[in-house]
């Protein structure tokens, strides 16, 4: 597009500058899995990547295809690649980009399943540093020699710890490193990871991007910003077909894809593309109820602590407002000794006891005895999990609905 225009603008009429057939407003869902060529030289440019076009359907497809589009168009990036879920992009990033003895710097309060893959991919030779990221010293004193890649997340789940995300970026880019930014718990709505040098951006668009609780999906974008000529790990011979800039991308594809077979389905690659035209709106209003729900839980007399972006109270408040358009609808909080977690839990009526999070609904789960309870009390403590620590994903509704249900369930 010639004029930049705005996020929601350039979402909704981003399938129809595809030109899809009839003047259709969303690219249709193609179920082929294979495509058909008169002249069979069309498909021998495809395979050598001479030509843009779909062959197999586990690396291409035209509607995933327009999904990708508007990740990419979201994240202000160069090119993005469509996975099956969240955690399938996650170990496709790292599968395809990195090799036995290279080591990674992680954040030490990742997603708990993100955590469990990269443990797994230690018991193959990878190496991994967990630090603390709201702290850039923590990331300095973890670099080696064989370091590679940096990974973090925007806001933690369920603690809301902020990585000191732009002074890594500057690290990573001083050093040469691959810098992976998990933007679930903003999206590309509050937080733009281009902003602050990531060469890589994931989203689970199961969540905020999709929204609506009803499709699985992940993507991996790449911001275009790191030079892929000084990676030691892209295949030789993408490197005599594919021009620089997308290595490191058109790697993940293969890789992931091809290879790896996470591929997300048509289907869901449409119900996503149509969630997310409204991605801006839902945003708007789960900051704006979060922040009212988190200042009302805050001055509860039966809430010991919330941990919420907005506060003023949150320790990387300042680094929020600074970085985020909206502190996001994540929240967690802690109870008083006094009220009983999994009591509370169950008097509430419109707020359900669910673990997904980013849906229209707001959803809450206690936190230790089911996301994190595989992790032990010892490693909850660390990550500063209280055993009543409830986590909140907020929704969509009427305001005074979520006041009034938390009013008459806390007691
Ligand atoms: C949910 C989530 C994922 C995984 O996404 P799925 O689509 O559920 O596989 C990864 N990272 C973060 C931060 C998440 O919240």
């Amino acid at each position: 597009m010639k004029n930049k225009k705005g996020f929601t603008t350039t979402i909704l009429h981003s399938d129809r500058l595809l030109k899809p057939e009839f003047g259709a407003l969303h690219q249709p869902i193609h179920t082929a899995v294979t495509w058909g060529y008169e002249d069979v030289n069309g498909l021998i440019d495809v395979f050598q990547n001479k030509t843009k076009g779909y062959a197999y359907s586990r690396q291409g497809n035209p509607t995933v295809t327009a999904l990708e589009n508007k990740v990419t168009q979201m994240e202000n990036g160069l090119s993005t690649v469509a996975f099956s879920t969240g955690m399938a992009a996650i170990s496709a990033t790292i599968s395809s980009l990195l090799k036995k003895d290279d080591h990674i710097i992680a954040s030490s309060y990742l997603f708990g399943n993100t955590r469990s893959i990269m443990q797994t991919f230690t018991e193959i030779g990878i190496q991994i540093s967990f630090v603390d990221v709201t702290d850039i010293e923590n990331v300095k004193k973890a670099y080696q020699q064989n370091t590679r890649m940096v990974f973090v997340e925007t806001i933690a789940n369920p603690a809301t710890q902020i990585a000191a995300l732009d002074e890594i970026g500057t690290f990573c880019s001083e050093n040469n490193l691959l810098y992976v930014v998990d933007n679930t718990m903003t999206s590309p709505y509050l937080f733009k990871s281009i902003n602050v040098k990531a060469s890589l951006v994931i989203n689970s668009l199961t969540k905020y991007i999709g929204g609506h609780g009803n499709a699985l999906g992940g993507s991996v974008t790449d911001t275009g910003l790191y030079d892929w000529n000084n990676f030691s790990n892209i295949a030789p011979i993408l490197k005599e077909q594919i021009s620089p800039a997308l290595l490191g991308i058109t790697q993940i594809r293969k890789r992931g894809l091809r290879d790896g077979g996470g591929t997300l389905s048509p289907e869901a690659a449409h119900s996503i593309s149509v969630g997310s035209e409204t991605l801006a709106l839902r945003l708007e209003r789960t900051c704006s109820n979060a922040l009212i729900l988190a200042r009302f839980l805050e001055d509860h007399q039966l809430v010991k602590k919330v941990n919420y972006p907005g506060l003023e109270s949150h320790p990387q408040h300042k680094i929020a407002s600074e970085l985020f358009d909206g502190f996001g609808g994540l929240m967690s909080f802690e109870l008083d000794d006094k009220v009983d977690c999994v009591t509370f839990l169950n008097r509430l009526k419109i707020v359900i006891k669910s673990s997904n999070l980013g849906d229209t609904r707001t959803l809450a789960i206690p936190v230790a005895r089911t996301i994190f309870h595989e992790l032990g009390a010892e490693r909850r403590k660390e990550m500063g999990i209280e055993d009543s620590l409830i986590r909140l994903s907020i929704g969509i509704e009427d305001t005074q609905d979520l006041i009034d249900d938390f009013t008459q369930a806390l007691y």
